[in-house]
């Protein structure tokens, strides 16, 4: 590709967070990436508002019902081919003219797509991390077998991949991931029984959908980020850390085997790592002002407290087990998290109900991809049912 050429983009989970975030790149960076292919699961609307305005040719919605409205309501514009279903999803992740695939769906979901991609040669930017934690040793074995780029888009992975470049492994002692400790960091115990859906679904830094807020919130984000660093960085669970730092600036640390600790710093804000991400190795001016270091202000660390966030705990424990452990800890997540939405279990249920699957859901050892995509029904369907 010539330097001159902007680099195509095919983007998953276009109406997302952390999809809108990367439209924001897009606009800020037209000369530099063009998007080709857009995918969401059923806001139909808001994607073809997206084709429409960054001119798209490829669209898919995974949702059948949603596809027929949008044929009905014929909004997309003539130029972009709209199709749905899981295997046209596969096929986009595999676009012959996209350079990137930017994989930001919610969920499990986005693991087929992200190893087709990776078959088909693309570099990858992996904001989504539940894919990882189910089928982190497949990804990690084919895009060293392709020769791909899998860049972090996650704050922390991001920040650790930025403070490693330059650096061997053998030079790396250990990795700690910061946590803002979520909204209900100075909330006690005892009345986290009172949580209700809408105060688990704001957050006091980041503006994120609704699944990762919860996630934020129980810490279990943070447990599925330590399996994610596992397979992104290498390192085993006792060195990987977690540290609470309330104002989201410092998005991660590097401590290397002379004790010199790196770490890389801006806004609480997603543009910055996904930009990263998508202009990697290049950089350019940011969508929004980094820090200023003109105006006074403070950066807290404090050690989590893992009586107060078992969600955690489970994470270290699944990531320490290995095998498809981490995917039971996951799919149950998933769920749990789900019926807390859907107001059918309280929120100090939901590690419970993730307990519970571990604890009942016989791992196979060294699991095949097939294995781990049964497991992963298997919880789900456990996990739907089980009533702490
Ligand atoms: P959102 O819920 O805001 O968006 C999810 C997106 O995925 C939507 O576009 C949704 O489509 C689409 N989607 C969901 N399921 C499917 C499916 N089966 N097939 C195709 N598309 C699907 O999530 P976020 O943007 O917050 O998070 C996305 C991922 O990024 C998660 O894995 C999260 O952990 C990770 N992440 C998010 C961060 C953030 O700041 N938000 C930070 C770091 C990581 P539709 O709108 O039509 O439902
Ligand atoms: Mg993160």
């Amino acid at each position: 590709m010539s330097n001159t050429e902007p680099k195509k983009l095919v983007l998953f989970g276009a109406t997302g967070s952390i999809g809108s975030s990367t439209l924001r790149v897009l606009r800020a960076h037209k000369d530099k990436l063009k998007l080709v292919g857009v995918a969401s699961q059923s806001r139909h609307k808001e994607l073809a508002a997206i084709c429409r305005e960054f001119d798209v040719r490829h669209a898919v919605l995974g949702s059948e019902s949603a596809y027929t409205l949008a044929r009905k309501a014929s909004n997309f514009p003539v130029g972009t081919q709209l199709s749905c279903g899981e295997a046209e999803l596969t096929e986009l992740a595999t676009l012959a003219e996209a350079d990137i695939v930017l994989i930001a769906v919610v969920g499990a979901a986005g693991l087929r797509p992200a190893l087709a991609a990776i078959e088909a040669g693309k570099d990858i930017a992996l904001a989504n991390k539940e894919l990882l934690v189910l089928g982190g040793a497949y990804v990690i074995e084919a895009a060293k077998r392709k020769g791909v780029r899998l860049l972090p888009t996650d704050s922390e992975h991001n920040a650790i991949f930025q403070c490693l470049q330059g650096y061997p492994s053998e030079q790396v002692d250990k990795l700690i991931l910061t946590s803002s400790g979520g909204q209900f960091r100075n909330t006690p115990f005892k009345d986290l029984a009172h949580v209700t859906p809408d105060m688990a679904t704001q957050h006091p830094n980041w503006s994120m959908g609704p699944k990762i807020t919860v996630d934020s919130a129980t810490m279990a984000n943070k447990g599925l980020e330590l399996i994610e660093a596992h397979w992104l960085f290498g390192l085993e669970p006792d060195r990987l850390e977690v540290v609470i730092h309330p104002q989201s600036i410092a998005h991660s640390f590097v401590q290397f085997i002379d004790g010199s600790i790196l770490a890389q710093l801006c806004p609480p804000d997603m543009t910055f790592a996904i930009q990263h991400c998508l202009l990697f190795p290049d950089r350019a001016h940011s969508v929004t002002p980094s820090t200023n270091f003109r105006k006074a202000f403070s950066l807290d660390f404090t050690p989590p407290d893992f009586a107060k966030y078992p969600c955690l705990q489970l994470a270290y424990d699944a990531l320490r087990a290995g095998n498809a452990v981490p995917a039971i800890f996951n799919a149950a997540n998933e769920v749990a998290v789900e019926r807390f939405l859907a107001k059918e279990i309280r929120y100090l249920e939901i590690p419970q109900i993730i307990e519970h699957c571990i604890t009942n859901i016989v791992s196979p050892s060294c699991p095949s991809l097939d294995q781990l995509f049964q497991i992963d029904v298997e919880a789900r369907y456990l996990a739907q049912r089980h009533n702490p």
